[in-house]
């Protein structure tokens, strides 16, 4: 079975001011559906067609380069997209916040831990906040389009928010300026999809 494109919730102009929608259009409509294509031509005629992108990340060889780029970034934008809303920005709440009060003092303390993660990754990745089978979160970022779900990562744990740092992901609207783009990020979290994908991961 083939990996699909997965239609997004809100429409590419909805995330404005803070995504632009032209960058939206290309991005999901082009580099995304370019990863989803390129995974399936990469698993075509092997036993992976039949694994989740979950196992498949999980129990990746981390040579097979054309797998390692494409798995991870079918499965980095799916994330991506899941926790974007256009009526997000509030702060978390419930379980999420009180972990995240716990390991990092304050929500402040944990906003500056993960745009400094983000900001700071050189050239192209990502910036996670993962969480424990124990409930305790940790942030950490990532080259390329490499996962926490992978092996030997060194960023252990379960990825319930992620922000995507390649230019094409803001160069548009922002250009050089990352950091304005991480700031503008927290405005448009859907904190109730993070605090699900806690609870089903801790
Ligand atoms: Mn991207």
């Amino acid at each position: 079975m083939a990996f699909e494109l997965p239609k997004l919730k809100y429409s590419y102009d909805s995330l404005e001011p803070h995504i632009d929608s032209k960058t939206m259009e290309i991005h999901h409509g082009k580099h995304h559906a370019g990863y989803t294509n390129n995974l399936n031509n990469a698993i075509s005629g092997s036993e992976l067609e039949n694994h989740s992108i979950e196992e498949i990340l999980k129990n990746l060889n981390m040579e097979n380069s054309a797998l390692r780029n494409n798995a991870g970034g079918y499965y980095n934008h799916n994330l991506f997209w899941d926790i974007l809303s256009p009526s997000g920005g509030e702060k978390p709440n419930g379980k999420l916040l009180e972990s995240i009060n716990n390991g990092f003092e304050s929500f402040e303390n944990f906003k500056e831990e993960f745009s400094k993660a983000a900001a700071t990754r050189f050239g192209s990745g990502w910036a996670w906040l993962c969480v424990n089978e124990n409930g305790t979160l940790k942030v950490c970022s990532t080259a390329n389009q490499d996962n926490p779900l992978m092996p030997g990562i060194g960023c252990d744990g379960f990825p319930i928010l992620g922000i995507d740092v390649w230019e094409h992901a803001y160069y548009l609207n922002y250009q050089n300026r990352r950091p304005d783009y991480i700031n503008a990020f927290f405005n448009v979290i859907n904190w109730e999809k993070v605090n699900e994908k806690y609870l089903a991961n801790s």
